[in-house]
């Protein structure tokens, strides 16, 4: 049987492991590397990703797309190349899980088609089955999608079996996610959930760039963010700059423009003040979500820091401080999702093939809801409301059932929705479906219509109608997805990468 792996599929960098005698591993790219850059760079008649499309973004800035993950689930956006030729989120990310795979085939030596990927705590439906379609369209079966914390989790609970409240802290690339887990021996639970998709290493990396390209304009040098290939190149020599200051008090950055140099010494104490507003954003976040789990810091027996930007001294410190605890780092942070996916893989293809997979012991994982699910009604005054039935962070699976009346005598028809977010005002949520159901002649006015809304593992959700006054099924809501692609796009983007030769 063909290995299934894990992939962390992430904003800045993507990484595989697989399950080697009952242990994780990282498995490394044809570049020799265990991360690869999240970068698609479009040639003539060939797309480069990782590394090589990472350096080359400064000098062909119009064919390289990256932080693609930012988008996923948005309809809208398309990514335009100097060719005029357009891609979805879903075609972007499924060129660099074709990359992943095919480098993963090649360090295992059998062709790689199962994957476990994994996606952030706090994406929506929509965003998870854009990542399901990415894998879809590079020619993969994704066997799971798993959060991203619940990833690192396993990887850290596995290894030694611990029990207790783990608090993690994920700040990578691009995206911030906080998540509350409870485990005990193999079994991990989500308690409680959130995240800030616009806050990660990048917005670290700009601080700097601004504090370095105003240093040098006090040199008397032009504007280094005005023009697109000076700032892609500050970017480069910038976040370079910040692993430096990871380890060193200080560190130079050399830029040049109009045939001139500059050279800036940073200190970590000016970094650090540069971004202590994106600190303190992480720090109300993580208060938040400790809020909402009804807990406190003397609740948490562990925290796990997880992506390469907790690296950053300053992050260390802000997690030892609000805890009281010194975080693990057993595992490297930027490591320990991908590690954790490929447990996961490697547990769900023994069971779907039947037998005992290569680890000793049986994972469970239960994962709670992102957003709250609720369904629109008329009140009392006639005035629309949303009524949340399954909030977020709702163990899944789940079912909900809420009862509902109708308006008047003879009622022929309910107009049933499904809506995603918080509050009563129809206005702040989103309506993903809406559609109408016909009712049985000559109910009485008031009837009694029963709402049964449950959200499975894979994350579909359902609203099912009974008629209580008869006792019988009306029918039934499936959750279709306005803000994804549908089959024939999913199809032909599928068919148009087997034919891209991907370096
Ligand atoms: P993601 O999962 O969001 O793609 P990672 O977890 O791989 O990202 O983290 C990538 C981020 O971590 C980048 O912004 C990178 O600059 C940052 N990073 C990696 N190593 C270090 C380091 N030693 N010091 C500071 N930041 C680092
Ligand atoms: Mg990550």
């Amino acid at each position: 049987m063909a290995q299934a792996i894990g992939i962390d599929l992430g904003t800045t960098y993507s990484s595989a492991a697989v399950v080697r005698n009952g242990r994780p591993e990282l498995l490394t790219n044809r570049d020799g590397d265990a991360l690869t850059p999240s970068v698609v760079l479009f040639g003539d008649d060939q797309v480069l990703v990782g590394a090589m499309a990472k350096r080359s973004a400064t000098a062909m800035p119009d064919d390289c797309v990256q932080f693609v993950k930012r988008h996923m689930g948005d309809p809208h956006w398309r990514f335009i190349d100097s060719r005029d030729k357009e891609y979805s989120p879903e075609e972007l990310s499924g060129l660099i899980l074709r990359r992943l795979a095919e480098d993963a085939s090649m360090a295992l030596g059998e062709e790689v088609r199962d994957v476990v990927v994994t996606v952030p705590a706090y994406f929506d439906d929509a965003r998870r089955t854009a990542t399901r379609q990415a894998g879809e369209i590079a020619q993969l079966n994704v066997l799971r999608l798993i959060n991203e914390p619940t990833a690192a989790a396993v990887a850290y609970g596995l290894d030694q079996g611990e029990a207790g409240t783990v608090f993690v802290y994920d700040l990578g690339g691009g995206t911030f996610d906080v998540t509350i887990l409870r485990a005990s021996g193999t079994e991990f639970e989500v308690v409680a959930t959130d995240g800030d998709r616009n806050l990660g290493g990048f917005d670290f990396d700009n601080e700097l760039m601004r504090h370095v390209a105003g240093a040098v304009q006090e040199q008397g040098g032009p504007d280094l963010m005005d023009d697109p290939v000076a700032q892609a190149d500050l970017r480069d020599r910038c976040e370079i700059a910040k692993r430096t200051l990871t380890t060193m008090p200080s560190a130079t950055v050399v830029t040049s423009a109009g045939g001139r140099s500059y050279t800036v010494k940073v200190s970590r104490d000016e970094f650090e003040a540069a971004s202590r507003h994106l600190l303190e954003r992480t720090e109300v976040i993580a208060e938040g979500v400790l809020d909402d789990a009804g807990l406190s810091w003397r609740h948490v027996d562990q925290v796990l820091l997880v992506g390469g930007s907790t690296r950053m001294p300053m992050v260390r410190e802000l997690v030892r401080r609000l805890s009281g605890a010194t975080p693990e780092a057993r595992i490297n942070p930027d490591e320990a999702v991908s590690l954790g996916a490929a447990l996961l893989a490697d547990q769900v293809s023994a069971e779907r093939a039947g037998v005992a997979p290569d680890m000793k012991v049986r994972l469970s994982i239960r994962d709670v809801t992102s957003q709250s699910l609720g369904t629109t009604a008329l009140d009392d005054r006639n005035v629309r409301r949303n009524v949340v039935m399954i909030p977020r962070n709702t163990k899944i699976p789940c079912k909900r059932e809420d009862v509902f009346f109708t308006m008047v005598p003879d009622q022929r028809f309910v107009l049933v929705d499904i809506t995603e977010g918080e509050g009563e005002d129809p206005e702040y949520v989103a309506k993903l479906i809406e559609r109408e159901i016909p009712l049985p002649a000559g109910l009485p006015d008031a009837a009694p219509i029963k709402h049964i809304m449950s959200y499975d593992i894979d994350g579909l959700v359902h609203l099912e109608l009974f008629d209580e006054t008869n006792g019988r099924h009306l029918g039934e809501v499936e959750l279709d997805r306005p803000l994804n692609l549908d089959r024939s796009d999913v199809e032909r983007m599928r068919q148009a990468m087997r034919r891209l030769d991907i370096q």
